[in-house]
């Protein structure tokens, strides 16, 4: 028995990738006898609403899933953030950094600057000298904060990938305008909400390590993780809206049923031969081992902006 989630960023309608993962983390939890339930990922207020929110409920809804409990909202926790971030700043673990987006690029690219991943933080501000950082105080720069990470790289298991090694850097805790970061959030809200079990699209696996060693140092439970590979457009891009049907409403207006689409999502997920379906019929059968490792490509007529037997 593991409790799943689902934790969108209410920053738009759900496409089909988006209720491909929420089927499947649904089928995780539900087919293990665990609770599910819904967190509203809303750190970002500019791009967040209330009606983006409820329009994602509804399709969740619409699809035949269902949550547990009342829907959590990352936007009305930030005494729980600041807590992990006094907690982590209590043991030495956290240090301000001024470094611009900009200026991280540069140095992670710079010739003789120190060997990090893409996208990694090269840990600039991790040991400034007290007069350079009272420099760029004076400068009036806001300060982000970060974590003092203690390891380069983890090692974490994973269902559907079966490990994923990535490595672990210095993090945003709080972002420079004050608002908690994605990972902090993200580890504390799983920990709080007793999740076992996070189901979520395979852009976020290299995530997985940094997040594991933030709950490790938080003395957090440790959560499994199944990363489910993503849905790509004609393109071979991450699935947009510009690629035509892809949201619940977008494939009404083709013609095609909720439960059209499930059985769809279902049949890409492995776990259905096609056909209408409802999450709850596929709970029995579910089997983790089918979902295709590779990302999933809707074909053209799925796409499909109007239905192509309407005369
Ligand atoms: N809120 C994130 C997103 O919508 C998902 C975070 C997670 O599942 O850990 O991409």
């Amino acid at each position: 028995m593991a409790t799943g989630r689902f934790a969108p960023s209410p920053t738009g309608d759900l496409h089909l990738g988006n209720l491909r993962t929420a089927l499947a983390a649904w089928l995780f939890a539900r087919s293990s006898g665990g609770s599910f339930v819904l967190r509203m990922e809303d750190l970002d207020r500019l791009q967040s609403s209330p009606e983006r929110e409820a329009s994602q409920e509804r399709d969740l809804a619409a699809l035949g899933l269902d949550w547990d409990g009342e829907v959590v909202r990352q936007s009305e926790r930030f005494d729980r953030y600041e807590a992990a971030i006094a907690e982590l700043a209590a043991r030495d673990l956290v240090y301000p950094c001024y470094c611009t987006r900009r200026e991280i690029r540069e140095a992670a690219s710079a010739p003789h600057g120190p060997e990090v991943p893409d996208g990694a933080y090269p840990g600039t501000c991790r040991s400034l000298d007290p007069a350079r950082r009272r420099e760029l105080e004076a400068a009036g720069r806001p300060p982000a904060l970060r974590l003092r990470a203690q390891v380069a790289e983890l090692t974490v298991p994973d269902a559907l990938l079966g490990s994923i090694t990535a490595a672990v850097d210095d993090v945003v805790l709080r972002r420079n305008d004050g608002t908690p970061a994605y990972n902090l959030a993200v580890v504390v809200d799983d920990a709080a909400q007793g999740i076992e079990q996070v189901v979520r699209g395979d852009d976020l696996a290299s995530s997985a390590p940094r997040q594991r060693h933030l709950a490790d140092l938080l003395g957090l439970a440790p959560v499994a993780y199944a990363h489910v590979p993503l849905v790509l457009g004609p393109g071979g891009q991450r699935l947009a809206k510009r690629d035509g049907a892809t949201t619940l409403a977008d494939q009404a207006a083709a013609g095609r049923s909720a439960a059209e689409v499930c059985g769809l999502l279902a049949a890409s997920l492995g776990q259905s031969p096609g056909g209408p379906a409802r999450p709850g019929d596929l709970v029995t059968g579910f089997d983790s081992r089918r979902i295709p490792p590779e990302p999933w490509r809707p074909a053209a007529a799925v796409l499909a902006p109007t239905d192509p037997c309407d005369p």
